[in-house]
């Protein structure tokens, strides 16, 4: 016998009572830290099943047996007392949630038509309306940007000859010798940047899933970055709060498109990507620090790569990059490329 099996059994008025409640439930003690015996709340917005089931109109007589049937979402624990301390969502979150859907509404027809638009002319951004709204915010500095202190920062290239690379091999392309990029257009010098080793590895390769060797290049940061366009897409690291059409490009991930096939010329998941690139550099930015979209991390791209921001640390050396092994509590490191 099952715990559920010794539950009341609920009429249809009481499930759907039961179903909005348990929409509202994201929390509960189990899930909070503990010091010294005590829990401390820190997960959500602490109330009671009592008071949720008052929230969604409950009556009071359904209340009991209803509370039997609620489980917490988040770390599994089934069954409730009716007069137990249980959370909602963190009403940053509830807010957060709020403006994404109404910046979308807002902006998500235009973005795709824009975006199309772009497929077709890939010159013509400034034909669009969307093109002309993002060339002016960002060339009247209407956007969030980031001064960046010293960190260090990582670049990689796959080995794909016997030839024994120096920091020089390491450092950005010359100009000619790059293909295009999601926030450079072909043979554009400019240096890309990872926040670490593991990450610069993971932009680097193409094949996820087969082991390969790569060079690293460590790059110590020497001055603060100044003047970088704020292209972080993270809960807690979100660029672009204050401009509500940049921001639309961002939930709306335009920003992060992948190219599936690398080897592909035709690439038109970066020609918004590139427009902003463009903006950003003509209105000034020294580049753009955006968050990965292959893996977790940031990248910094620097429209410059002769300025003295940054200065190889020690030779590059080559390690291999090995396919993750199975682990059911991530998800499969495939799914993202
Ligand atoms: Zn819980």
């Amino acid at each position: 016998m099952f715990y559920e099996d010794f539950l009341p059994i609920l009429s249809k008025a009481a499930e759907k009572f039961r179903e909005r409640a348990q929409k509202k439930l994201k929390y509960c003690i189990t899930c909070q830290p503990y010091d010294g015996g005590d829990y401390i709340w820190f997960h959500g917005e602490e109330t009671t099943i009592d008071d949720i089931l008052d929230s969604v109109g409950c009556p009071e007589r359904y209340r009991e047996d209803i509370s039997g049937h609620l489980h917490c979402p988040n770390c599994g624990k089934s069954g409730f007392e009716q007069y137990e301390t249980a959370g909602t969502e963190d009403r940053y979150i509830i807010e957060e949630e709020k403006k994404i859907s109404r910046v979308l509404r807002r902006y998500s027809e235009k973005l795709e038509d824009f975006r199309k638009h772009l497929e077709e002319y890939p010159s013509l951004a400034l034909n669009h309306y969307l093109g002309r709204k993002l060339l002016k915010e960002i060339e009247n500095r209407r956007v969030d940007s980031i001064n960046l202190n010293s960190t260090s920062w990582s670049r990689a290239r796959i080995v794909n000859q016997s030839k024994v690379f120096n920091s020089n091999d390491m450092h950005a392309p010359e100009l000619g010798l790059s293909e295009g990029g999601r926030f450079h257009h072909p043979g554009q010098s400019v240096l890309y940047l990872a926040d670490s080793d593991r990450l610069a590895m993971e932009e680097a390769i193409n094949n996820p899933n087969e082991s390969t060797l790569v060079w690293i290049q460590k790059f110590a940061q020497i001055n603060v970055i100044t003047d970088i366009l704020d292209l972080r897409y993270e809960w807690n690291n979100m660029g672009q709060k204050s401009n509500e059409i940049m921001y639309a490009l961002l939930i709306s991930r335009y920003i992060f498109e992948k190219v599936i096939d690398r080897n592909n010329k035709w690439r038109p998941q970066y020609f918004i990507t590139t427009f902003i690139a463009d903006c950003a550099r003509k209105a000034g930015f020294n580049g753009i620090l955006y968050s990965s979209s292959r893996s977790y991390g940031e990248n910094l791209v620097l429209f410059n790569p002769n300025n003295s921001f940054v200065a190889s640390h020690g030779n590059p050396k080559v390690i291999i990059y090995e396919v993750p092994k199975p682990n059911k509590y991530d998800a499969d490191l495939t799914s993202i490329f």
